[in-house]
């Protein structure tokens, strides 16, 4: 993978720079938690005091395409300039009269910003063709192109993949630093490896689990997704998340398991509640007796000790989703048990993913309290299962 010092000088270049700024904001538009941002700080650094003329794109949430204002990156640009300690010009649209003048206007060491680039309906497209056109008018904006957004290599997207091709590319030091760890959790890890998932992406998760079966020692199963395990082990799951789809693809995990001697760690007991809310009455219950007017929203104590056991007893432990819904005070109990379990780890940990480390700081934990804090959950995943990333590839 080439680096940012394989580009040579670059004062005076405009330097095209894809960043994950993709943060959690609040009713209000209030950044809730700038680790994405505070990540992409460096390699900014590192460009603007090279001299160069930097052009950031990003996205934020899922405007799928649309101009909507509610997903404007103003809150991400403006905390950016904080944390730079320099103006960041957000232009008003992505590859437009806005974006050009922007761009135009910069001096030496200067940053500019593009709107977010999920305004524009082909950055996402499958069509490989009206994604080559939308990464022409990014290229046009850029000397070279670096790639620092960790959270979306994973993405065959016109501002990861489709730019790369177009411009000299290399990876900045974030997604560099974070394909470090990543290594160390592929070659040889430390064992037994512990993988710890959970979260709402529950059929993204799943997908990943063949794989990491092949990999890991022990899997331990939070969040949405335990609903599906125990509807496989034939249980009722009340009004809980539930993939019927994937009962099936999840008892066959099961019995590969077994066969291979591989330790699947399910939940004994569940935070049950009558409805999604913060202030839903919170209720214990056992796993296998899941009401049918409940649904879960957080592993419940006993399952909580169990699993950080199971994580203090590992020598790598790689984790993504939180446990339940750590948002909410009532159901963060297993989230909280699981980060504190990863900071006792003798050996490598990691936690990987936007909703996890958001978690893990907003219960009070310090990001040094761990190995490491991914600033991407899905990308980290398919590079764990040994899957090729298209942005990542495209810097070869
Ligand atoms: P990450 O961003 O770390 O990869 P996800 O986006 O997959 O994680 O999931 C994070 C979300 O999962 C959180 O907002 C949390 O509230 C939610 N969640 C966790 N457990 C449950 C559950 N049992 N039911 C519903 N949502 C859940
Ligand atoms: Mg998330």
């Amino acid at each position: 993978m080439k680096t940012v010092a394989d580009l040579g000088d670059l004062s005076g270049k405009r330097v095209l720079i894809r960043c994950d700024l993709n943060v959690p904001l609040d009713d209000d538009r209030q950044i809730t938690d700038d680790g994405r941002i505070r990540a992409s700080v460096p390699t900014l650094q590192q460009l603007r005091g090279a001299g160069a003329r930097v052009v950031v794109m990003a996205h934020l949430g899922r405007p799928k395409g649309q101009v909507k204002p509610e997903f404007s990156l103003a809150p991400a640009a403006a905390r950016l300039a904080e944390l730079l300690g320099t103006e960041v010009r957000l232009a008003e649209d992505v590859v437009g009269e806005s974006a050009r003048q922007v761009v135009d206007g910069l001096a030496d060491g200067e940053v500019a910003m593009l709107e977010n680039v999920r305004f524009e309906p082909a950055e996402e497209s499958k069509d490989a063709d009206e994604r080559a056109a939308l990464a022409k008018a990014y290229a046009a904006f850029g000397d070279v192109f670096v790639s620092d957004g960790f959270g979306v290599v994973h993405r065959k997207q016109a501002s990861v993949y489709d730019v790369a091709q177009l411009l000299p590319s290399a990876a900045g030091s974030l997604v560099q630093a974070e394909v470090e760890v990543l290594q160390r959790l592929t070659s040889d890890p430390a064992r037994p490896y512990a993988v710890v998932l959970g979260g709402a992406k529950v059929s993204d998760k799943l997908a990943v689990i063949d794989n990491l079966l092949k990999t890991a020692d022990t899997l331990l199963v939070g969040g949405g997704m335990v609903f599906t395990f125990l509807a496989a082990q034939g249980h009722a799951v009340g009004k809980s998340l539930l993939e019927e789809d994937q009962v099936e693809t999840v008892r066959g995990y099961l019995a590969e398991a077994e066969r291979t001697g591989k330790q699947i760690v399910l939940p004994t007991d569940i935070v049950v509640a009558p409805e999604f809310t913060a202030d839903a009455e919170p209720t214990v219950v056992a796993a296998d007796a899941i009401p049918s007017d409940q649904l879960g929203l957080d592993i419940g104590p006993e399952s909580a000790e169990a699993f950080a056991a199971a994580i203090r007893s590992s020598r790598t432990v790689f984790w993504n989703g939180p446990m339940g819904v750590a948002e909410w005070e009532a159901f963060a109990g297993g989230t909280r048990a699981v980060a504190q379990a990863l900071t006792e780890v003798d050996g490598l940990s990691v936690v990987g993913g936007g909703d996890s480390a958001a978690a893990v700081r907003a219960l009070g934990f310090a990001d040094d309290a761990f190995g490491h804090i991914s600033t991407g959950g899905g990308a980290s995943l398919e590079y764990l299962e040994g899957k090729q990333l298209p942005g990542l590839d495209a810097l070869g």
